[in-house]
């Protein structure tokens, strides 16, 4: 007999699991409060990086490295390359990082609801779940009911696919939590990750709009929890870019578990200069340029505006000749030039973030994703305690965890 499937959720990880339980013979429907892969048109600032070549379990945060490996296993990157070839969507690869060869984010949610057709998945938008309830006797033997604001219907497996709580205004809102919740899963907290880290200092405002390669040490009582290096990017409440991205989960979670922890960013603005190269360049210059003046000597090592705040905060005039300057103020310059100290005292919000760590713990789901609660519940994507990095780590597991709810859902 034909299984009735009920995928809540059409982001990127319904849409794979939904195209994946049709072909194996499933009679699937979608529900979804707001449009088909409305979060997908944003990802890689529109050009949609859908997966990475150097994939690793290190490269994501979850509480069952064991789980994620063998799903990964199970449906990698080379399934997903071949997944998007299988559909048409021809792909390009910069660094190890894949992107439809248009870049346009456009043509991946296009090509996904194109097969969604193909495949006569019917898709029910703008709609509210109100319950999903196990069926009694009298629901022609299906095992669960799923109840909307407009109709209520029955299947023998629904799969909860409805992203996290990051970039709400693309239609994850958190709800898929709750009803995590009601069939008595706990959540890993959930907590903003790839998102822009906020800093006391009032010197930020001064900073504001520099861009700079950098290294980004994060240190809680002289011990490093992490660092990144990449192009750091300077806000007036804070710091971003890329690397600072990378480093969020982790010191939110940090923040989160330890709340009274007093956490520092150290950032070297000059990660291209070895220690010994450094030295060298201290001697060299301070031998050269006596008779410059602080504003002329420090010229030309670093973002000017950047550099005027260094000799502020080590209280040397500029217009004093080097001669007869302090020398222990002017290494104390070059010191902050490697390690310049943020103090951080939180992150962005969820609208901010690119995704959430935490959420549904994947040590409470089976191999095949299904609750170990509630028989024939399943989940996919975000709504996971899974998060990677940026590079396409985040989609990647969108479409592994969506694949293998999807066929699961649809085989057993
Ligand atoms: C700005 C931005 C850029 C990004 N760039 C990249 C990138 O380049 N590469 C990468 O790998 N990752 C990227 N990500 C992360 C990636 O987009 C997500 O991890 C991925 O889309 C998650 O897929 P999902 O299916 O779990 O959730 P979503 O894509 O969020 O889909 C969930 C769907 O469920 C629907 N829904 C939620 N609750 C309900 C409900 N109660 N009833 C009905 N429907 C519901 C939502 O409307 C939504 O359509 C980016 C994210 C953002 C915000």
């Amino acid at each position: 007999m034909q299984k009735k499937i009920a995928i809540i959720g059409c982001g990127a990880s319904g849409m794979m699991a939904a195209i994946t339980a049709s072909r194996h013979g499933a009679e699937v429907t979608i529900y979804e409060h707001s449009k088909p892969g409305k979060k997908i048109l944003s990802t890689g600032n529109g050009k949609c990086n859908l997966t990475n070549e150097d994939m690793k379990v290190e490269y994501f945060s979850t509480h069952a490295t064991g789980r994620l490996r063998s799903c990964l296993t199970r449906f990698g990157k080379e399934e997903t390359k071949e997944f998007f070839k299988d559909l048409g969507l021809i792909l390009k690869e910069k660094n190890g990082y894949y992107y439809p060869l248009s870049e346009q984010a456009s043509m991946v949610q296009q090509i996904l609801v194109n097969e969604l057709g193909v495949q006569n998945v019917t898709i029910i938008c703008d709609v509210i779940i109100k319950e999903i309830s196990p069926c009694k006797k009298q629901c022609a033997g299906k095992r669960w009911k799923v109840i909307t604001d407009k109709e209520h219907n029955f299947y023998d497996a629904v799969i909860l696919a409805c992203g996290s709580k990051a970039a709400p205004k693309t239609g994850s809102d958190g709800s898929g939590y709750e009803f995590a919740k009601k069939f008595g899963h706990k959540l890993v907290p959930v907590l903003p990750a790839l998102v822009q880290l906020r800093c006391k200092d009032t010197f930020c405002k001064e900073l504001s709009g520099i861009r700079t390669e950098a290294t980004i040490h994060i240190v809680c009582d002289n011990k490093e929890l992490c660092c990144e290096r990449g192009e750091l990017q300077l806000t007036d409440y804070g710091i971003s870019g890329i690397p600072v991205f990378q480093l969020s989960g982790k010191v939110n979670r940090y923040l989160f578990e330890n709340k009274k922890a007093e956490l520092i960013a150290h950032i070297d603005f000059l990660p291209c200069f070895n220690g010994e190269e450094w030295d060298v360049f201290i001697k060299e210059r301070l031998t050269a340029f006596q008779n410059f003046t602080i504003e002329r000597f420090f010229c030309g090592i670093l973002n000017q505006k950047i550099m005027n705040l260094l000799i502020k905060s080590a209280q040397l005039n500029p217009r004093d000749l080097v001669k007869a300057s302090n020398k222990n103020k002017l290494l104390q310059v070059f010191q902050m030039c490697r390690s310049f100290t943020f103090h951080i005292e939180g992150s962005n919000g969820f609208d901010q973030a690119q995704v959430c760590t935490g959420g549904v713990d994947l040590n409470e789901v089976t191999d095949d994703l299904e609750s170990i609660y509630a028989p024939q519940i399943y989940f996919a994507g975000e709504i996971l305690d899974v998060d990677g990095r940026c590079g396409g780590y985040n989609l990647q597991w969108a479409w592994t965890s969506g694949f293998i709810a999807g066929e699961a859902a649809a085989q057993r």
